[in-house]
């Protein structure tokens, strides 16, 4: 049986598992190791609260990276393996797999909450620990480029380096990863149980991480993607990008596409309301678009926050010049969430215009996205224009792309098509 503890889980997403699958997925974790993680969350419990508040008093200043004291297991747990991108100073280590580059004394957890000093070795507390599974169509991601009309094994770890103030899954990116319910899924049996269910149902062909930060478990994502990538499957990552060139490049090379959040075109923005960099995430758009992985784009437009149409015409420029007009670019649609319910959602006319001004700054593929039943789902022909994929939700009703192709003009069409 899986272990379930009265805790947030994300459910609620997508589609459930096929029958049988949940069994692959539940086995025992033994009553001792059950007492001893219990006895470690509830230890850290009162030092997470205090972290927590600290953070929200000082969500003013400038960009605060949240070392969590003493915090770490004085073991390595269960789920956990040594991280790679860290550097030893003494007993002190040094993150080096995302921009905050945590410095973290003996026993101190770092900003992401996933990755702790345990006597003197960088470990990832998130590895073989998802929270959350679900089956979503691809489109959900949203990927538009990327096997249309196929689904997706989805899961997320608790955990992020990010502190967005709207992140619609704050109950389990704002949060350490075994305060949440967590499946023993190591990166084997992850690969093994979506290679069982692709075998049940035929249009699930990739495995993708969501939902909360991969680059918190970043470890996981790289064996997962390696060990399914052998059984036929592809992998795809959704992330906010904030991740350093070494570690990305990484990922890069054994997985089949990326997709971005561009959260603004503003530093101030950036800082304030996701507690990160634009300089950091420009510079992974850029290396993921050299890569060999796909790259697909999106921002969502938050009501007065980045909604500034030079700043989106900003953006869509800095896209145009710097990945190429091919790449499909998504605005999404904001809704009331977390730290940002006082605000409405986004107006759909601010939608259409930033995708008018995008389409203006010469981006072929620019999309709507969280409006069902918007034609600015469809993907059209750059050419000449024709409907190539139609769209409702996360539905596609038609596709006619051949062999990457427009049908009736021949224009290559970017993506990763069969
Ligand atoms: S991945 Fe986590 S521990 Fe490492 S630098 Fe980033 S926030 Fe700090």
């Amino acid at each position: 049986m899986a272990r379930k503890r009265s805790k947030k889980s994300g459910e609620g997403k997508g589609e459930p598992l096929p029958k049988g699958i949940r069994a692959i997925l539940r086995k025992d974790i033994s009553r001792r190791e059950f007492i001893k993680k219990s006895i470690v969350g509830a230890g850290t419990l009162a030092l997470g609260v205090y972290s927590i508040d600290h953070y929200i008093l000082n969500r003013g200043r400038d960009l605060f990276s949240g070392i969590f004291n003493r915090d770490a297991p004085s073991t390595p747990p269960l789920f956990s393996r040594e991280a790679e991108f860290y550097v030893k100073k003494g007993n002190m280590v040094q993150c080096k797999l995302c921009p905050f580059e945590c410095i973290l004394g003996e026993g101190d957890r770092g900003h992401c909450r996933t990755r702790a000093n345990i006597n003197g070795k960088l470990y990832t507390l998130a590895y073989g620990n998802p929270c959350t599974i679900h089956i979503d169509p691809i489109e959900k991601k949203p990927l538009f480029h990327f096997l249309p009309k196929t689904k997706a094994f989805s899961l997320a770890v608790g955990g992020c380096n990010l502190r967005c103030m709207y992140c619609q899954n704050w109950e389990i990116s704002q949060v350490k990863p075994e305060s949440v319910e967590e499946y023993e899924l190591p990166p084997e049996r992850l690969a093994e149980a979506a290679s069982q269910t692709h075998q049940k149902d035929n249009s699930i062909k990739t495995i993708a991480y969501t939902y909360s930060e991969p680059v918190a478990f970043y470890e996981y994502v790289l064996d997962s993607a390696r060990a399914s990538s052998n059984r036929g499957l592809k992998n795809v990552i959704i992330t906010s990008g904030y991740i350093n060139k070494k570690p990305l490049l990484k990922w890069a090379g054994v997985v089949d596409a990326i997709k971005i959040d561009l959260k603004g075109f503003n530093e101030k923005f950036y800082r304030k309301i996701n507690g990160a960099e634009l300089e950091g995430v420009l510079r992974s758009i850029k290396t993921v678009a050299k890569s060999r992985a796909f790259l697909e784009v999106v921002n969502l437009v938050v009501p007065t926050l980045n909604d500034n149409y030079d700043e989106l015409r900003q953006m869509a420029s800095w896209l145009r010049h710097n990945i190429g007009k091919d790449t499909p670019l998504h605005f999404s649609r904001f809704y009331p969430n977390y730290r940002l319910r006082n605000l409405p959602p986004t107006p759909i006319n601010t939608l259409r215009k930033a995708r008018e001004i995008a389409l203006d700054e010469g981006l072929h593929y620019v999309y709507i996205g969280n409006v069902p039943h918007d034609t600015y789902e469809n993907t059209y022909c750059p050419k000449c224009k024709a409907l190539l994929i139609e769209r409702i939700g996360y539905f596609v009703k038609k596709n006619v792309i051949k062999n990457g192709r427009c049908p009736y003009c021949g224009t290559k069409i970017n993506g990763v098509w069969s």
